[in-house]
């Protein structure tokens, strides 16, 4: 059994880690370290660091703050001799996570980069389908309401907060997993609400190396209904993935309508790392938002208002 506490108890924490952690029989939380909310029946404290201190029986640590802080929390929390789960994005730079790389193999723990999305029903299919099929066009959607699923996030606007790329890395993580072939971005708009740090929306223009049009649309302005479909045209015949990887469908056929099993999954495989003493860290969907942080044109937009 694995004793882990969670370092921000905020909407992801209790969404989707509390209940995954329930389910999961390798791992008991015991702790939570977060300025503001408690968690009855845990050891609670205020911060990473007072939690570290006191609870030195610890074998891991989740953190589910905002990238921001990342690399602090991970550092503390690797020097402490800890396993880390880290929420995507890995932290706020390249350089960053490549630091923790290093840090958790020198000090023999267990890092997990986490990407939830690769966890959808329909991802391995996906991949497997594609890995004998030569892909013709790619066409991804990423379309939601920032107020819905943000409410009140002020950090999601800062510097290092992503904007719209904190949820088109969910689609970035699925096609960097699917696609047979690496994909290198060629041009890129984003589109800053001129009282923000980071884009509202964006759209990514992609190939690989046969010149595949790799196409992606993301954009926190959408209400209704939510969009998140990945479109793959192949040679022989077209996959669909939809609700965020959830659904799969190849050639208008419905393969699988799956449930949310993406932290469950996720929790599987961190307590397999931890077993096996690997650590699991793929930047790929990472760097694909950097790239379009270097090479995209920015485009000022009317102000956010919340
Ligand atoms: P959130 O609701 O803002 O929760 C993060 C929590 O971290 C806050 O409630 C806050 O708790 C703590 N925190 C905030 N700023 C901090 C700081 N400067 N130093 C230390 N602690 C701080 O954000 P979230 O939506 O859960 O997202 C957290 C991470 O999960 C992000 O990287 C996000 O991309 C990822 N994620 C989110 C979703 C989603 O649907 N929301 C889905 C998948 C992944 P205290 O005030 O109590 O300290």
């Amino acid at each position: 059994m694995t004793t882990i506490a969670i370092a921000g108890f905020g909407k992801i924490a209790r969404d989707q880690h509390l209940p995954a952690l329930r389910e999961n029989r390798n791992f008991e939380l015991t702790a939570i370290a977060s300025r503001n909310a408690t968690l009855e029946g845990v050891d609670n404290h205020p911060d990473l660091e007072s939690l570290l201190a006191a609870v030195p029986a610890l074998d891991a640590v989740a953190l589910c703050t905002p990238p921001q802080v990342r690399y602090t929390q991970a550092v503390a929390t690797i020097e402490a001799g800890k396993h880390v789960l880290l929420e995507k994005p890995p932290g706020v730079s390249l350089s960053e996570v490549e630091d923790l790389i290093r840090r958790a193999e020198q000090k023999g723990v267990t890092l997990f980069a986490t990407w939830h999305a690769r966890e959808a029903a329909g991802v391995e299919k996906a991949r497997e389908w594609l890995s004998t099929r030569r892909v013709t066009a790619v066409d991804i959607q990423w379309r939601e309401d920032v107020r819905q699923w943000h409410p009140g996030q002020q950090w999601v606007w800062e510097p290092g907060g992503l904007g719209v790329f904190d949820p088109g890395i969910n689609a970035l993580s699925i096609v960097t997993r699917i696609l047979p072939e690496a994909f290198f971005l060629r041009e890129a708009t984003l589109e800053v609400p001129e009282n923000c740090q980071s884009p509202i929306g964006a759209t990514l223009e992609f190939t690989d190396v046969n010149d595949t049009p790799i196409h992606a649309d993301f954009d926190w302005r959408q209400t209704g209904p939510q969009t998140w479909q990945i479109t793959v045209e192949t040679e022989d015949g077209k996959l669909v993935l939809d609700s965020g990887g959830s659904q799969l469908s190849i050639d208008g056929e419905r393969i699988i309508d799956g449930e949310d099993i993406e932290y469950a999954g996720l929790y599987q495989r961190f307590a397999e790392l931890i077993r096996a003493g690997r650590s699991d860290v793929d930047v790929a969907p990472f760097r694909h938002v950097a790239d379009a942080f270097l090479l995209g044109r920015r485009q000022s937009v009317e102000p956010f208002i919340e």
